[in-house]
């Protein structure tokens, strides 16, 4: 189940269930309309619909959660399947926060994925690429092609950084490692704030590389048309 947004929902019943949503098609893949004929409440807590695609009229089971009172709760409206589309990447606040207008080069690069405009979404990809790895390099290597930038960046970026100071916060005398002498006074902020610190480090250490490994397997397996591209690049 998905969550559907608000502002996807274009009108509504007179009891302000969704009548019609526009969301890209899990069936046939385009931006489409999708129409409610009726709602069915189940039990106290939820109403549950099928909405037709008005492109390939295949059905999407959309639920709507309910208040006390039967009518909707706010942020309430979920479907099956999840809708095409993509949405933003977890984490998504650093980026806006290193720079402005590369957060807007990855929002418009996915608002293009999901208006299913293929050839523009990867100008775009390779136009965000291009701009991370003129941020993130020293001032006199600004001006290198895409391929030579990306080839620097590993000298270029420390990559050392977010793993620094991990060990002087687990040393006997850091902030965690005074509190493993006495477990039972470990509360749930510091067992939270501990699991996050492992969480993170996994994503560093294992997750990444893992996903990026099979993300070049698939690369390398890919369709013919990107594999004939990549000689070219
Ligand atoms: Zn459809």
């Amino acid at each position: 189940m998905q969550l559907v947004h608000d502002d996807l929902v274009q009108s509504r019943f007179s009891n302000t269930f969704a009548r019609t949503v526009e969301m890209i098609c899990p069936h046939c893949l385009k931006e489409a309309v999708f129409e409610a004929r009726s709602w069915q409440e189940h039990g106290q807590q939820l109403a549950a619909s099928e909405l037709t695609c008005a492109r390939c009229e295949d059905a999407v089971l959309f639920v709507q959660l309910l208040q006390a009172d039967g009518t909707r709760k706010e942020a309430g409206l979920f479907c099956y399947p999840r809708p095409a589309g993509r949405e933003p990447m977890a984490g998504v606040e650093h980026l806006q926060a290193l720079s402005a207008p590369l957060a807007r080069s990855y929002e418009s690069a996915l608002k293009l994925y999901n208006r299913a405009e293929w050839g523009a979404t990867a100008l775009t990809v390779r136009h965000l690429l291009g701009g991370l790895a003129t941020r993130m390099l020293a001032e006199d290597k600004r001006d290198l092609p895409l391929t030579r930038a990306l080839e620097s960046l590993p000298q270029e970026v420390d990559l050392s950084r977010p793993l620094q100071d991990i060990a002087q916060l687990l040393a006997p005398s850091g902030t965690f490692g005074r509190q493993f002498d006495d477990e039972a006074q470990i509360d749930k902020v510091t067992a939270e704030l501990l699991l996050e610190l492992v969480e993170q480090l996994l994503t560093y250490l294992v997750v990444l590389p893992g996903t990026m490994a099979d993300l070049k397997s698939r690369i390398a397996t890919a369709p013919v048309p990107l594999r004939r591209g990549s000689g070219a690049a």
